[in-house]
């Protein structure tokens, strides 16, 4: 099954980032339709078209615009979170190389709802050429009057943190600080970034924005479930014939992404396991993969659609290997700042590592799983209970692979 290409439906262009075919596919008429809107009107649309968050968390992307503080009499800023730095994730790349515009319009519109004068787009270091692109695309909308009439766009590059990708962290380091998370509360729609009501919403989220107005929240709802509109975009990667980004309704299965739009299982031609929502989604066995890819859909199976980078592994696989990597990965990002989260990861690393080396001890996984049990839950932002997603499930669901790995 394969929903109509919306966000994507101008990739297969080379010129697709360019206002000229931005416009000439219907760009910028949802933002004609928005000027004539009250605010509290685009609101409740977004909020009936069921559009969620597609960065990681997804929540409501409506119910977040409410949260701003009404007649705030200071700045209220959008924040546009594209640090994308989950791994198996690469679908906001895209947006921003091959269709900025629809970034800066679903700005415009989002700025409008939540009554906003300037927006930050927080662009991950290592992604030179959608800098380059998007930045390119700001200066055509300046000079064609779609920016600086009462909405300015900053740009701002990363230095190539994960947890600068946590909405807290992101803005410390959008101040100039160290890119540190914060507890919450206060949010950041009550207090963000420079200390003023704030919005951070994902690349995807918000180039969803256009369609909802222009189409209506009935069309965007009834492409996806119950409680998720739309399309979004599955980075697919792994052992899988055609590995690629994959427009779609939320509604598809896990199976029929796999086999139907990626092209099935490569290796030995066997599935058996796959990360569903970035390396900090709990895995699911090949037995698994009857769920629907919605936020509902995933988390009623016991792990999340998170941001939508689906790894395939088959059976020759190395399920320890694979937890040892990315064991190592959040060890290397945890920003340090909770004992839990800084002393664990490298812990729970150090001890992969050694199952993996056939150095491990029979306690070692219980270890593992009571460390990361212990520790979820206490920490300041989510980093460590996403590490704790991967650690539980991978030694859970094969502990037999990875007992096989310990000396007798
Ligand atoms: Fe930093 Fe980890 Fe604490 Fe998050 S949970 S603030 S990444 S130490």
């Amino acid at each position: 099954m394969s929903a109509e290409a919306i966000l994507t439906r101008n990739f297969a262009r080379s010129d697709s980032h360019t206002l000229g075919v931005y416009r000439e596919t219907g760009g910028y008429q949802a933002w004609a339709k928005a000027q004539a809107m009250e605010p509290t009107a685009i609101l409740e649309e977004v909020k009936r078209s069921n559009l969620r968050g597609l960065g990681g968390a997804g929540f409501p992307t409506g119910t977040k615009w409410s949260f701003i503080p009404k007649n705030h009499p200071g700045p209220v800023y959008l924040v546009i979170n594209a640090d994308e730095g989950e791994p198996g994730t690469f679908k906001d790349r895209y947006l921003l190389e091959r269709d900025p515009h629809a970034l800066i319009e679903g700005m415009l519109i989002a700025a409008r709802a939540i009554r906003s004068a300037t927006g930050f787009v927080y662009i991950r270091g290592e992604y030179v050429e959608p800098w380059r692109r998007f930045a390119a695309a700001v200066r055509e909308a300046y000079e064609a009057r779609y920016l600086g009439n009462g909405f300015d766009i900053v740009v701002h590059r990363g230095a190539g943190a994960y947890i600068c990708g946590e909405e807290t962290g992101l803005i410390s380091s959008l101040e100039g600080k160290k890119g540190w998370p914060k507890l919450k509360p206060p949010f950041p729609a009550i207090k963000g970034a420079f200390g003023a009501p704030t919005i951070v919403n994902n690349v995807e989220t918000i180039c969803q924005v256009p369609h909802v107005i222009n189409r209506g929240a009935e069309w965007f709802a009834g492409l996806g479930t119950k409680t998720q509109g739309g399309t979004r975009m599955y980075s697919v990667s792994g052992r899988v014939a055609r590995p690629a980004v994959y427009e779609t309704s939320v509604s598809i299965t896990l199976r029929q992404l796999i086999y139907d739009l990626a092209g099935g299982v490569t290796g030995n031609g066997k599935l058996k396991a796959v990360v569903p929502g970035g390396s900090s989604a709990a895995i699911l066995t090949a037995d698994e993969i009857d769920v629907t890819m919605d936020v509902d859909g995933l988390r009623n199976a016991g792990t999340m659609a998170g941001s939508a980078g689906v790894i395939v592994m088959d059976e020759t696989v190395s399920i320890p290997e694979a937890l040892m990597v990315v064991a190592r990965f959040y060890a290397h990002e945890s920003c340090g700042q909770c004992t839990p989260c800084r002393e664990s990861t490298g812990w729970i690393y150090k001890m992969t590592r050694r199952i993996v080396e056939r150095r491990g001890r029979k306690e070692d996984l219980d270890t593992i799983l009571d460390v990361a049990k212990r520790g979820a839950g206490t920490t300041i932002c989510a980093f460590y209970d996403g590490a704790v997603g991967p650690y539980i499930s991978y030694i859970e669901k094969f502990r037999g692979e990875f007992e096989a790995l310990v000396p007798k």
